[in-house]
């Protein structure tokens, strides 16, 4: 779930989630579905309680709006939907406190003083299951257990996110999964339409490998891909199609 107005009206292209979804499925946490959130807490609340209610998930990432600014409104919408106040959390605030004063001693901030702004990012929901550490910004990356389920809040800045996640989340979170089997096949100048009957008969057969067709208009190249968590049903799939493709 990434969080931001520029993000759903079209200013920034949304990195976070491409980004995530590649490395939790190289890590056998494949995603189920992919959001985008504008900085509205009506909208996040409802989003989030959404996602809480699928009982197919055990993991919810969510990105943005972490900030210092009063657009920045993730924290209090995760508070309204975990029935939970916001508190000060007192490590965020120190490494707040300390970051300022560095930056003040660079010449970096005029003042040594931590701002109103500096102290929202240090305004949580109570109870978070951990609090990460954030090397690269303010913003400190959390999680919450809910409803069975894991909530993990990241903040936007991509290099901030992917610092957290490769860092300090996946070691902790993420270890013992396994990734699914990917294969390809490539047919040049192949009729996407023709291969319908073949997909359709695979889904009957190969219920357990997901097939998908993804034409490259650019290299005029057809690209059938294979996706299942047992490799030698993935290899057999393979097979059928590379046996039996209209081409
Ligand atoms: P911080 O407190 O560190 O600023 P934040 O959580 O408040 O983090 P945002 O204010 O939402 O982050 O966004 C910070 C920057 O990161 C913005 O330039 C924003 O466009 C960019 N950004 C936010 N979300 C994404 C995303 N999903 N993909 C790519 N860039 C993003
Ligand atoms: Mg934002």
């Amino acid at each position: 779930m990434a969080i931001g107005d520029e993000l759903v009206g079209g200013f920034t292209l949304d990195t976070n989630s491409h980004w995530m979804a590649e490395r939790l499925r190289l890590l056998g946490y494949p995603v189920k579905r992919v959001t985008q959130i504008r900085d509205k807490p009506d909208e996040i609340v409802d989003q989030i309680r959404l996602e809480l209610d699928d009982t197919e998930i055990t993991d919810v990432f969510v990105s943005g709006g972490l900030g210092p600014t009063p657009d920045d409104r993730t924290f209090a919408a995760l508070a309204q939907a975990l029935g939970k106040e916001l508190v000060i959390w007192e490590d965020t605030r120190a490494r707040i406190e300390r970051r300022v004063q560095r930056m003040h001693s660079m010449g970096l901030l005029e003042s040594p003083e931590v701002t109103e702004g500096n102290l929202r990012m240090a305004r949580i929901p109570a109870g978070p299951a951990h609090v990460f550490k954030n090397r690269r910004g303010m913003a400190p990356g959390t999680v919450y257990e809910a409803h069975g389920k894991r909530i993990f809040v990241l903040p936007g800045v991509p290099l901030e996110m992917k610092g957290i996640f490769t860092e300090e989340l996946e070691a902790q979170f993420l270890a013992g999964g396994a990734a699914a089997t990917v294969r390809e096949l490539r047919f040049t100048f192949a009729v996407e339409a023709r291969f319908y009957p073949l997909m359709r008969e695979l889904e009957v057969s190969f219920p357990d490998v997901s097939v998908g067709s993804y034409p490259n208009f650019e290299t005029k190249e057809l690209v059938i891909r294979c996706v299942g968590a047992d490799p030698k049903r993935v290899e057999e799939a393979l097979e059928v199609i590379r046996r039996r493709a209209p081409v």
